[in-house]
């Protein structure tokens, strides 16, 4: 039994090892993702579903390091928050998203909405009213074709806080929208007198749609969403069996695999000349 107890702890104590060795190489090589270049956007179409159109699309941030290849947004913003990283990153993924909305608009694609993911952090950072003004001044794109998308836990979390910072973005004209909208706890109290605009559906939900469970879920969403005169987004739509329950469920815009997966700017801009439709 010591035997055994002392093989396991070796285990434990390797595998720990070399989880830390792998989380300090990642932490030194995110410190200088950024002045390396290494970092790219990836841009998600968003169509509306009455009109099969795009009209938006969602900003997604890439890590491609020379040796490790590509490293999922999952393995390393969490990281990036904890070390504070995420506020210059997200800074950057802020500019570049505005900067490159605003020149399809330019090219005559448009009016498209850009949304873009904030962290908890940089939700909270002093400077982020400043910072958001500041992406819009340099790039000259309007204020309401940026969308910030926030999480439940982020407005849940101070209540108050969270909806002056919600009130001071309002001010500034963009768009709110809470992402992964049923994932996580949001009072349904609150939720009325946040000022935002759109929820998105969860993908979890969307993928098992047609389960009775999730599929009461979905529509539950929507008609609250409706009720409260927000806009519906649902992700993660993969089937067109999803789309048909979506549609018929009144749903308002939809992202997904189905329709397309997050595009290079080359690819997005291909698609935007195709005028391609659902
Ligand atoms: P999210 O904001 O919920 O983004 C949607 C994720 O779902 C993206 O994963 C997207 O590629 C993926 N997705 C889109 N359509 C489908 C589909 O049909 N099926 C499935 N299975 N997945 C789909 P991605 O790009 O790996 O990003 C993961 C998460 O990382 C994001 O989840 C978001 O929380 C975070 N993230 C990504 N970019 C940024 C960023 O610029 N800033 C911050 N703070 N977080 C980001
Ligand atoms: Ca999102
Ligand atoms: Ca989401
Ligand atoms: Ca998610």
């Amino acid at each position: 039994a010591k035997e055994q107890g002392r093989g396991h702890w070796q285990f434990y104590a390797s595998s720990m090892n070399a989880g830390t060795l792998e989380r300090l190489g990642l932490e030194s090589e995110l410190r200088h993702a950024l002045e390396r270049g290494q970092f790219h956007l990836e841009y998600q179409p968003q169509l509306d579903l009455a009109s099969g159109k795009v009209v938006g699309m969602e900003a997604l941030l890439r890590w491609q390091h020379p040796q490790l290849g590509r490293i999922a947004p999952a393995s390393f913003i969490g990281l990036a928050e904890e070390m504070g990283l995420i506020i210059p990153i997200g800074d950057w993924v802020l500019r570049t998203a505005c900067a490159q909305a605003r020149a399809w608009q330019l090219a005559g694609h448009g009016p498209l909405r850009l949304a873009v993911n904030l962290s908890a952090r940089q939700f909270k950072q002093r400077n982020l009213l400043h910072a958001v003004a500041q992406a819009l001044a340099e790039t000259g794109l309007a204020a309401a074709h940026l969308e910030l998308e926030l999480t439940e836990s982020m407005v849940m979390h101070d209540v108050e806080q969270a909806t002056a910072i919600m009130a001071n973005l309002k001010a500034l004209g963009v768009q709110l929208s809470i992402d992964d909208f049923g994932t996580g706890y949001s009072s349904l109290a609150y939720l009325r007198h946040f000022p935002i605009d759109v929820l998105k559906i969860d993908k979890t939900f969307v993928s098992d749609i047609t389960h009775d469970d999730d599929a009461a879920i979905v529509r539950a969403i929507i008609s609250l969403a409706h009720s409260l005169r927000l806009k519906v987004i649902a992700e993660g739509v993969e089937t067109p069996q999803q789309l048909a329950f979506l549609r018929q469920h009144g749903c308002d815009q939809m992202q997904g695999y189905l329709f397309s997966r997050p595009l290079t700017v080359s690819a997005f801009e291909a698609l935007l000349h195709e005028g391609s439709m659902l």
